[in-house]
């Protein structure tokens, strides 16, 4: 028979996608023992999500990557915004700044989510030492818990069974088509399709943590009984990668154009010439969760899902202007409703995230970006609490933080479907176009990701919020909002004068910061001496910093304390600084 290993692991990863590799990044550099599987055989190469937003450009620049995106991706800076005029053909009515101007020091950027991948693979190779890799093509088998068991830190309640796939079912279909295509895991059913072939071994894991990062269709939400909320329409998109030849002036901008009557599209220019095609197509009924009593399923033709098709559509949408073709590079059809799962763990050890929790329409350019910053946010908790530096308390945070930012994210979405998608004209049943450019206005803030304002909790000090909408500055510094990202300024480096956006002095690798702001010491004797005391504080035996560090490691190295004042350059050496503020030894 099969041989059946037995093994444990910290945490087990089961996706690998771009939430799935987020999580397995923040592991990789905090040296969790972790494993991260996957059920294809391959990485994704082409197509899928294509947008990455100003924060999480952020984040990657945080683990040291965002050099990659800035050699290879489109950056996004004007968008074009075209409706018809009264002869029905299409004309540009504005030009606008894309993003928001000195929110953050990246631009959207895109492309295709198999470069994205690639990055991640490089960075975790890098920080684990070849040690974590996606092992593939594994897919899980069942997952059990012994609740007996979940208060033990020290235990691993949680027992997965998982099999290798062989290689040919590891291979997704095409149906049909020789394009390279996404048509193959996007409709509900496929994650349920039969694997004929006999797997070429079983294991069984026992781990502490799980967390799903495998999907919309996730298998781990329905091992936990979660049955995601929401509308009950599903939309279809045409999605396709091109290289055109238009006349269309602006396709090297994002656009989104309303036609007078055959539907609208987004136009968003992408690495390499290509230019990728947004078109909604049309809405079906929803297809009820496997497993639920809802009725039998209403499948697409998928058939009538051709680059052919799309791009015929497309012509129609952009009449006067011409599109021909001179590369074709993917197309899918892509099916998504607006959920959110109404929780977002189970015990707090088995976790879901990214379209595992949330799946809406791909407009706003957020599916990869939400989802990588859900386990940006939950991945260095499980590690801070698998290592003892954190109580598991601050587990709980994760769903109160990414659940808001979820349903925030499918309201907007919701509202954006509804104008982007209509008919555009004054009379009933129409959409005004000033309506919807006011509406990506307002909310391009939003879309940057660098606006996420994270309620009172275990981790973020404040007052709980009545509105949501008002932000809570702290009372001494005035610019700063508590549950907020902390804003990118730039700030002179006191030893060697250069300039540095201060987040290049905060990467991601696992260490609390603590900032201290003493203000312009050298012209007010109470600053000076108030710099004095904390800095005593801070040396002495009994500071907290002391408290939290191993006697054998840095003094820095659970927190790093960084301190920011306002004098004179001419008139501050770096010895008028409390010792605690200056490189040194353990004291
Ligand atoms: P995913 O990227 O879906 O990753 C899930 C991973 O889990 C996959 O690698 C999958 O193979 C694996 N997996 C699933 N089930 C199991 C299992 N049982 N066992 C093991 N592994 C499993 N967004 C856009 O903004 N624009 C687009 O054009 C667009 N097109 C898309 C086209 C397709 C075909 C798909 C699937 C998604 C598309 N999306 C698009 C959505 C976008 O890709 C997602 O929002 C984003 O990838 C979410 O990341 P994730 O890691 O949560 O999930």
């Amino acid at each position: 028979g099969l041989q059946v290993k037995e093994s444990n692991v910290d945490v087990l990863i089961v996706g690998a996608g771009p939430s799935g590799y987020m999580a397995a990044i923040w592991f990789a550099k905090l040296g969790i023992n972790a494993r991260i599987i996957d059920k294809r055989g391959t990485k994704v190469f082409t197509g899928q999500a294509d947008g990455l937003q100003p924060r999480a450009l952020e984040v990657f620049n945080s683990f040291g990557f965002a050099h990659r995106p800035a050699k290879e991706a489109s950056v996004g800076f004007e968008s074009c915004y075209y409706e018809p005029d009264p002869n029905g053909n299409i004309h540009k009515v504005a030009r606008k700044v894309e993003g928001v101007v000195g929110i953050s020091r990246f631009n959207g950027s895109v492309i295709h989510q198999g470069r994205i991948e690639q990055w991640f693979t490089d960075a975790i190779d890098e920080f684990s030492n070849n040690t974590l890799k996606v092992e593939r093509p594994i897919i899980p088998e069942s997952l059990v818990v012994d609740e007996s068991k979940i208060q033990d830190q020290s235990a691993y309640p949680i027992t997965v069974t998982v099999k290798k796939l062989s290689d040919e079912d590891a291979t997704p279909e095409q149906f049909g088509h020789k394009l390279e295509n996404g048509l193959y895991r996007q409709f509900a059913g496929d994650q349920e399709r039969e694997f004929t072939h006999p797997p070429e071994s079983r294991e069984i894991i026992h781990a502490k943590y799980v967390l799903g990062t495998d999907g919309a269709h996730s298998w781990v939400r329905k091992q936990l009984g979660i049955v995601p909320e929401g509308e009950s329409t599903d939309y279809i998109w045409g999605v396709l990668d091109i290289v055109p030849i238009t006349n269309l002036p602006d396709i090297r901008k994002r656009c989104a154009i309303h036609s007078a009557s055959n539907g609208s599209i987004m136009i968003i220019p992408r690495e390499c010439d290509l230019v990728r095609f947004y078109i909604q197509l049309k809405e079906t009924e929803r297809e009820p969760e496997v497993g639920s009593s809802a009725g039998t399923q209403s499948r697409v033709d998928r058939s009538k899902i051709t680059p052919e098709a799309i791009l015929d559509r497309a012509r129609k949408i952009l009449h006067p202007y011409t599109l021909d073709v001179a590369e074709t590079h993917w197309f899918t059809g892509y099916q998504i409703g607006q959920r959110v799962a109404p929780k977002f763990e189970k015990w707090e050890r088995v976790f879901i995230a990214g379209d595992a929790c949330h799946t809406h329409s791909p407009k706003a350019g957020q599916g990869m970006n939400i989802s990588m910053m859900d386990t940006f946010n939950l991945a260095w908790k499980i590690a801070h609490v698998v290592q003892g530096k954190a109580s598991p308390a601050i587990l709980q945070t994760y769903e109160q933080e990414r659940r808001q930012v979820a349903k925030d994210l499918i309201d907007y979405d919701f509202k954006l479907s509804r104008l982007f998608s209509g008919k555009p004209g004054t009379g009933e049943g129409t959409i005004s176009t000033n309506e919807f450019r006011d509406f990506i206005d307002k909310g391009s803030a939003f879309t940057t990701g660098c606006t996420v304002d994270y309620d009172a909790s275990v981790l973020v000090s404040k007052p709980m919020r009545e509105d949501s909408s008002i932000k809570y500055a702290s009372p001494l510094a005035t610019q700063l909002f508590i549950g907020m990202r902390f804003p990118d300024n730039r700030l002179v480096m006191q030893c060697d004068g250069r300039p540095w956006f201060i987040h290049d002095k905060m990467p991601s690798d696992g260490r609390w910061r603590l900032l201290c702001f003493c203000g312009d010491f050298k012209s007010s004797p109470a600053l000076a001496a108030q710099l004095v005391a904390v800095g005593d504080y801070f040396s002495s035996p009994k500071s907290f910093i002391t408290k939290y560090t191993p006697t054998d490691e840095r003094v820095d190295s659970v927190i790093e304390l960084i301190l920011v004042h306002a004098s004179d350059a001419n008139n501050v050496e770096w010895d008028d600084f409390p010792l605690a503020f200056r490189p040194r030894d353990r004291l």
